[in-house]
């Protein structure tokens, strides 16, 4: 299986593992801080040897994850987070009813729908899943966008897994612009897009495939620009 383990920032890591069985990569993220380690998004359980192995190569392991959070309960956000025994563990409380997950005691269901929480600004986006959350990590400058905004079954960009990802933004823009967000789910979308424009974000991180590195705002912008005038169309 291929998977690919590097920095975004500094302390900041993706883990991207291939799933042959749907075609695309499915990401998560270490932020290592001193002796703690934050997880965002866990992956499928059938990849928890790949997280043990990442872990452990930065000199961690999954007893030193003191906090997970999952941006929405697809089992490819939350499945390993069993691995984490350690761990606080976080996950909107619309996501409740969701069927993805085992063990659902083993989370708390408080994250704010708007507002600081941890290290993070959490805004709920509520597109995608009902209690889907946006994550901006406030030190490092990165946004956690889970599957809201996502490059589900694309290619990596030419420049590696992170980088500008320029033709990720324009595949992402093109796919809006054909219509590929429905009329029904756009409003929502849009909202979404708008609580992104805030952060001076630096790298933009979600749940499937390449992380963009750079101006996060600019391409919000753009989105929010094409998305408004399909809205205005329809
Ligand atoms: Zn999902
Ligand atoms: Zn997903």
């Amino acid at each position: 299986m291929n998977c690919i383990f590097e920095n975004v920032t500094k302390n900041v890591f993706v883990l991207a593992v291939w799933d042959s069985s749907w075609n695309s990569y499915n990401n998560c993220y270490f932020i290592v801080e001193d002796h703690d380690v934050t997880v965002i998004d866990s992956g499928k359980l059938q990849h928890a040897k790949y997280i043990e192995e990442a872990l452990h190569s930065i000199g961690k392991s999954v007893e030193d994850v003191s906090l997970f959070i999952a941006t929405h309960g697809h089992e490819d956000h939350v499945q390993a987070a069993t691995l984490f025994t350690n761990a606080k563990k976080f996950i909107h409380h619309n996501e409740k009813d969701m069927i993805e997950y085992s063990e659902p005691e083993q989370f708390h269901y408080e994250l704010p729908d708007q507002g600081i929480f941890r290290d993070f600004e959490c805004h709920l986006v509520g597109c995608h899943t009902p209690g889907s959350v946006i994550f901006y990590h406030i030190p490092s400058k990165v946004l956690f966008t889970g599957d809201f905004l996502c490059f589900f079954g694309d290619p990596l960009s030419a420049d590696g897994l992170v980088s500008e990802g320029k033709e990720l933004r324009e595949a992402w823009l093109d796919y809006l612009k054909d219509g590929g967000v429905s009329k029904e789910h756009l409003p929502a979308f849009l909202e979404g897009l708008k609580s992104i424009q805030p952060f001076d974000s630096i790298a933009m991180c979600t749940g499937h495939g390449g992380v963009l590195a750079g101006d996060i705002k600019e391409f919000a912008s753009e989105l929010l620009k094409v998305g408004n005038e399909k809205r205005i169309q329809q």
